[in-house]
């Protein structure tokens, strides 16, 4: 069956791997449309169009005109990559810059990022009003504050849609001050707390959360976890007032992209020669010594939530018992530092680079022995995902899709021959520390390490479990729609 065939379903997104990446959402975003394809659902996917996708495609089709778009002129573009059906939202005056999605140059929020992301989810609603040509949506499926919107368009525009919200990090709420519901068209009639009103600001994330038909989030920890103040971050009374049309669905990842016998960036690879062999690669690139204790890799945002101040308190017990780490990653300037300096207080054992670099990180899951995922919290999480995939046996706090994902290896689990990873109590150093104890322990046991490789690479990551999930939940909610008109 060819992609479009299925039941059309349009997606709005900031980001969509592999044209436009911050982060997980990315990956998720790219990978849905291939995953669902088989359930018979084919996405088009609403993106904006920043100036690097733009150029990424040069020939891209003029599919119609938005004119005023909030004020401002804009097109639609539809162009098709692989899996990826897109419609590109060209609006230069809000995309047409350099920078990341939502940053400046200096690191700061785009001033207008309400008027910029209230326009993409204003475009999705009037795409699934008017159609595209003869295409026309039966369902929109939102992702992250960026398309909370939606559903209030929707309303305003009297379409009669059924949407799904993904939460993918609730820790993004959308705010803006009250002052500008005018500019970007909101109706002031759900400026309440059952509506988009948030402690007096306005909250994209909120007009999704209460506007859309379903919500769910990306693994079923997380989903429990936000029902409770210290994860819902202010919003969980409202997920708890959801209750009902609330579940999570676990990540996949894309395992053609991700897939350690084909993976362009590495080398041929099979346990044990080819771990030993990007190992070796990756401590050269890195400047590491040759060491007989596990070489650990992070890939990782440096941000309060990926938990690595606390990795940072507990690296002196790990480096005494012989352990290694190469890190990648960046973000928080005071976290950058303060890597940089581990570094060059532990010369040979500690490297670290700071950017972003999709190939390296790559070379990092192929080479490492172990993924460090420390974090206060962790919706899904990709990066243990991948170290499953090429052996880099994950290290995980208790949280979120970190939980979902990984077997720690205690005796019953090492005994039933299913442990994949270490889990630790998230927030604590001293637990950390414990746990890296516990994998020095255990990769000096090379035969039980090796067990644990083997499971963790055996472990199922794609899309087989979680993609008739989705596929289920978008039929009732299109089946409902009907029977209710
Ligand atoms: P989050 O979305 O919170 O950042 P996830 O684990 O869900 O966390 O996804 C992170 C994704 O971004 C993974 O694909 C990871 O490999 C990638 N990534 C993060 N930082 C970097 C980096 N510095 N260089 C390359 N890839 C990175």
């Amino acid at each position: 069956m060819s992609i479009s065939d299925g039941r059309p379903v349009l997606a709005v997104a900031s980001e969509c791997a592999p044209m436009v990446k911050t982060g997980g959402l990315a990956d998720v975003v790219g990978a849905l449309p291939m995953a669902l394809a088989p359930q018979g659902w084919a996405i088009r996917t609403l993106l904006p169009g920043y100036r690097s996708v733009l150029a990424a495609f040069p020939r891209a089709r003029v599919l119609a005109d938005l004119p005023d778009l909030l004020g401002l002129p804009a097109r639609l573009l539809g162009v098709s990559r692989g899996a990826l059906d897109l419609l590109i939202l060209d609006a230069p005056a809000l995309y047409d810059r350099d920078g990341s999605p939502y940053l400046d140059e200096n690191g700061q929020d785009w001033p207008d990022n309400d008027v910029r992301f209230a326009a993409l989810s204003l475009a999705a609603a009037r795409i699934a009003r008017d159609g595209v040509g003869d295409w026309r949506p039966e369902l929109v499926h939102l992702h992250d504050w960026q398309a909370g919107f939606v559903p209030i368009y929707l309303d305003q525009l009297g379409v009669n849609l059924p949407t799904v919200l993904t939460i993918h990090n609730i820790a993004f709420h959308g705010l803006t001050s009250a002052d500008r519901m005018a500019r970007l068209e909101l109706s002031p009639a759900r400026f309440n707390v059952n509506g988009f009103e948030y402690f007096g600001q306005v909250s994209a994330l909120k007009a999704g959360l209460v506007g859309a038909t379903a919500i769910n989030t990306v693994s079923p920890t997380y989903a429990q976890e936000l029902t409770t103040p210290d994860y819902g971050m202010g919003l969980d009374g409202v997920i708890r007032a959801r209750a009902a049309d609330m579940s999570g669905i676990l990540n996949g990842i894309d395992t053609d992209t991700w897939d350690p016998v084909r993976d362009p960036a590495i080398q041929w690879y099979r346990l044990p020669s080819g771990k030993a062999a990007n190992a070796r690669l990756l401590r050269q690139e890195y400047g590491l010594d040759d060491g007989a204790g596990p070489l650990s890799i992070v890939v990782s945002r440096l941000s309060d939530q990926k938990g690595l101040d606390l990795l940072l308190a507990a690296l002196p017990d790990y480096l005494a018992a012989g352990g290694q780490l190469a890190l990648l990653g960046s973000g928080d300037a005071r976290l950058e530092q303060a890597w940089r300096a581990a570094a060059d207080a532990n010369p040979g054992q500690v490297g670290v680079r700071i950017g972003y670099d999709e190939a390296l990180s790559h070379r990092m899951y192929a080479g490492g022995d172990a993924v460090l995922v420390p974090s206060r919290f962790e919706p899904c999480g990709l990066t243990q995902m991948y170290g499953l995939r090429y052996g880099a046996v994950p290290v995980v706090a208790r949280t979120g899709g970190l939980a979902d994902t990984v077997i720690d290896a205690n005796a019953a689990a090492l005994a039933a021959g299913v442990a994949t990873g270490i889990l630790h109590a998230s927030h604590s150093v001293s637990a950390l520390a414990h746990a890296l104890q516990r994998l020095c322990a255990l990769h000096a046991d090379t035969a039980t390490f090796r067990r644990i490789q083997k499971n963790a690479m055996k472990h199922p990551v794609g899309w087989d479990a979680s993609a008739p999930l989705y596929g289920a939940l978008y039929s009732r909610l299109v089946d409902e729609r009907t029977i209710s008109q």
